[in-house]
């Protein structure tokens, strides 16, 4: 058996995660008085949520008439009507309160000229249930709202003496009867192991960008809470739904912001053809996301990409006055310099869909608690278990997220769970035990790893992932490429068993990260797409060729996976279409919401 140096700590709860999710948990259950760790594997104002530009949606009306009831009609629409009523009711009554509070904790908002919070349109918010003109709903600081975010919450959180763990891994969650009790993790700059032990441990790991080859999300977002949550035996929920940008930087996957084509950019083939004309004559390449990134993989399928392989689109900006590229665009240009080795007033930038945001993860209610639903109670609680922000689903986005709906998402999610937390903890009862099975399990598991002498490095079988889930698991699926993938991916997730890891060290061994990540990759990856063959409908960003039609009837439902190594067992459970409150009670007219054509 593994021997490590273990040491133990003891706390009322320990959140696993530093982002906007993770941060906003914490300090909300640190305020409260509850002994709070916050337990990191990168410093947490280098979260991902740093990279958040846009903003963070609330119905505050500072710019024109606004109502969080058409905030939750946008939403519900936005999610192809497969969001939870109870939740979206939540995020879109709760936002305008949750963006008060980021404002009084000292989130530097931009400003209108009155001293208001300023807010920017955003696609799909509108006003009037969706019958009258855009709505201005989206609060930013500037172009670095999540960057703002991040380190107002971390500074309030150390001011309320909760206690950061920082680059500390996160191995395996510790589950004893029937309940979690703490989490295993590894202290990645000494290489000692730690136990926590907590009456609540609250995973805010974030998303799972990384199991594409093309991703604007940080190489840190490798899923690691579904990962350990797989590994408990619960389920992961609507992983077949992946939202894609149209324009990330190929290979970097480095996010072009749509304004670029909003100031007249515009996307080619290899014949050099503006293949847009041809699909979308009045939108051209200004049509939604999800058709541009469609049409995109379509001429890459029939064999007019770009580049050597054939692989990749360009975006053109050399026709656009320098004063538009200079005043405009500078970080475009800047990002193309760099990541591209682009100079954008001679060159095209190379350009490819590229994963943007998970809208499945694990399924929680509006309270951030886990769910561990079985086919008598869909709706039942893992004890001792919660989640948020994008790791977690709600759910919220259902088949498609909004822009600038996953930072609310993070804040207002991150609230619940801490008022939840005060409700459910018992403050006076003891803290559990060191359950040290359930240790020992988590460091063999490691140490199997650290030892491994398979035939196939970490680098090799993450590239093989990635480029199947890319070309299969993409914007646009069949039946023949689904079917395809998950054959694929099964036996790619087999080869985990044939593993090679090169450095046996515990300090700082990136290899070995690198492969615990890829063991979190791994079920998420599958989950995705083993959900994906078996949704034979089209629904938000599954948009799936054989079956273009969205099926309510059959398909209205939340898909539930339990992933085992390379085996995947699929369920679904009801989506939730009552609200939290009547119309009598001042709640939505739910004729409003009822299903109807997504067309914008
Ligand atoms: C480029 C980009 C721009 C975006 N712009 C917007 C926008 O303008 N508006 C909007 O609403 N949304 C935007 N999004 C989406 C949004 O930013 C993310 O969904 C959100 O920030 C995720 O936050 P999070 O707190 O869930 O996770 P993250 O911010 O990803 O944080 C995850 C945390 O978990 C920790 N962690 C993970 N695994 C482990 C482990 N094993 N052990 C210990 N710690 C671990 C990490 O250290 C990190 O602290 C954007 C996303 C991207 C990629």
């Amino acid at each position: 058996m593994a021997s490590y140096e273990t040491h133990t700590h003891d706390y009322d709860v320990v959140v696993v995660g530093a982002g906007g999710a993770g941060l906003r948990a914490t300090l909300g259950m640190a305020e409260q008085g509850l002994r709070t760790a916050c337990v990191s594997k990168v410093f947490p104002t280098r979260s991902h949520t740093v990279a958040a530009q846009g903003g963070i949606a609330a119905s505050l009306s500072n710019m024109g008439p606004d109502h969080w009831q058409w905030h939750m009609y946008d939403t519900v629409k936005g999610s192809d009507w497969l969001g939870d009523t109870d939740a979206m009711e939540y995020l879109a009554r709760e936002a305008p309160k949750a963006v008060y509070e980021l404002e009084h904790y000292g989130v530097p908002f931009s400003r209108t000229e009155d001293g208001r919070i300023y807010q920017r349109p955003f696609g799909g918010h509108t006003t009037e249930f969706g019958e009258g003109p855009p709505v201005q709903r989206t609060c930013a600081a500037a172009d670095r709202t999540g960057h703002a975010i991040l380190h107002t919450l971390y500074g309030q959180s150390l001011k309320n003496n909760a206690e950061f763990f920082i680059e500390y891994f996160a191995l395996d969650l510790i589950i004893t009867d029937g309940r979690c009790t703490g989490v295993v993790c590894w202290k990645l700059d000494d290489g000692t192991m730690h136990v926590f032990n907590a009456k609540m441990v609250v995973l805010a790991t974030g998303g799972y960008g990384r199991a594409y080859f093309s991703a604007t999300s940080a190489h840190t977002c490798t899923g690691d809470g579904g990962g350990m949550v797989a590994r408990a035996g619960l389920p992961l929920q609507d992983m077949e739904f992946v939202q894609f940008h149209p324009t990330g930087i190929y290979g970097s996957g480095c996010l072009i912001t749509e304004g670029a084509r909003g100031e007249g950019g515009y996307l080619t083939n290899s014949e050099g053809e503006r293949f847009m004309e041809r699909y979308a004559p009045t939108y051209k390449d200004l049509a939604s996301r999800d058709v541009v990134s469609r049409c995109m993989t379509m001429e890459i399928r029939e064999g007019r990409g770009v580049g050597d392989d054939k692989d990749h689109i360009f975006l053109n900006l050399m026709h656009l006055p320098p004063e538009t590229l200079h005043e405009r665009l500078p970080g475009i240009s800047e990002s193309a310099k760099i990541f591209a080795g682009v100079d954008v007033t001679r060159e095209p930038i190379p350009v490819l869909p590229t994963v943007h945001y998970n809208m499945g993860g694990i399924p929680t209610n509006y309270w951030g608690e886990v769910l561990a639903p079985t086919a008598d109670t869909p709706d039942a609680v893992f004890p001792g278990l919660m989640a948020v922000g994008e790791a977690g689903c709600a759910s919220v986005h259902g088949a498609n997220r909004l822009g600038s709906n996953s930072l609310i998402d993070l804040v207002v999610f991150g609230r619940a769970a801490a008022i939840r937390a005060g409700q459910v903890i018992d403050r006076e009862g003891a803290i559990p035990s060191t359950n040290q099975a359930e240790v020992d399990r988590a460091l063999d598991r490691f140490d199997t790893l650290r030892n491994a002498t398979g035939g196939t490095s970490t680098a090799e079988l993450r590239d093989k992932m990635q480029r199947t889930m890319q070309a299969d698991a993409a914007v646009f699926r069949t039946d023949k490429t689904l079917a395809e993938g998950v054959e694929k991916m099964t036996e790619i997730a087999g080869a985990m068993d044939d593993i090679k890891v090169t450095d046996r060290g515990l300090i700082w061994n990136t290899d070995l990260m690198e492969t615990l990540e890829l063991t979190n990759l791994m079920p998420n990856a599958m989950a995705t797409i083993v959900a994906a063959e078996a949704r034979k409908e089209s629904r938000g960003a599954h948009a799936h060729e054989d079956w273009p039609e969205r099926d309510d009837a059959t398909w209205r439902k939340h898909s539930l996976a339990w992933v085992e190594g390379n085996k995947v067992k699929l369920d679904y459970r009801p989506v939730h279409m009552d609200p939290l409150t009547t119309q009598q009670e001042g709640g939505i007219d739910l004729q409003k919401i009822a299903p109807k054509k997504r067309v914008y």
